[in-house]
């Protein structure tokens, strides 16, 4: 094998690596937020919330509970499978950038995000603050052009999301999306920059939409059921992300 398939199949196996570990931290970080524990530590029991997992493995394979015996480890190895995933596309599709890197850490945080939004209905402000400071840091490693075009995507998507939280309390006298997915709207367009934004949100919105209209016609959900809008919007922009890159 030439030495430069043999550095990039060690490249990809390494982000791969570090996406399966990374993957640990963040099953570890989605059990613990909802369970209002502190963001770092070993994942805690989904069913007596607070207990931690027995076993010291956890960031390879994640033990039992010992208290009610409640297994985790599929929705963990789901994680780390796509935590390793995301890494390892993010190198094979960027090389060794910053582009690879950003991508790679900002698909890690939107799957956190995602998996607390689609389990709990929830948006933790503290999953999005340092989101957008990674983003803004990333942007100002690039150019200031970088930095500007990543500002402007965050301001203006959370601004756009503001306008419809309101009138969606004017229209249906009740809040159609919550404070968290504003917040989360500005992460996405710090994360995209101005150029591939409304892509990004879009492709999200598209999707809740269309499996909405298919649930609602199956009868499986009513129109007025709740939609984990957030949850959505998450997974447009990773694959808005490996499309047209981050914010550049
Ligand atoms: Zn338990």
């Amino acid at each position: 094998m030439p030495a430069d398939a043999v550095f990039l199949a060690l490249a990809v196996v390494t982000a791969g690596t570090a996406g399966y570990l990374a993957g640990g931290f963040v099953h570890a970080i989605a059990t613990r937020l909802p369970a209002g524990q502190m963001a770092l530590g070993p994942p805690v029991c989904t069913s007596c919330s607070g207990e931690p997992v027995r076993g010291n493995a956890w960031l390879i394979v994640p033990g039992a509970c010992s208290r009610c015996g409640r297994n985790d480890r599929r929705m963990a190895l789901a994680t780390q499978l796509a935590g390793a995933l995301a890494s390892a596309l993010a190198l094979l599709r960027y090389g060794i950038t910053r582009d690879a890197l950003a991508v790679a850490l900002f698909s890690l945080l939107l799957l956190l995000i995602l998996r607390i939004d689609w389990e709990h209905h929830l948006i933790f402000t503290i999953t999005i603050v340092p989101g957008i400071g990674l983003a803004l840091l990333l942007a100002t490693l690039e150019s200031p052009a970088t930095l500007l075009s990543a500002t402007v995507g965050g301001l203006g998507a959370a601004a756009v999301f503001g306008l419809f939280f309101l009138l969606g309390i004017l229209i249906y006298r009740r809040a159609a999306l919550g404070a968290g997915d504003i917040l989360l709207a500005g992460l996405i367009g710090t994360m995209t920059g101005v150029r591939s934004v409304v892509p990004a949100l879009f492709l999200g919105m598209a999707t809740a939409a269309g499996i909405g209209i298919v649930l609602v016609a199956l009868r499986r959900k009513s129109r007025m059921d709740y939609i984990p809008y957030g949850a959505y919007l998450c997974a447009g922009t990773i694959v808005a992300l490996f499309l047209w890159g981050p914010a550049g």
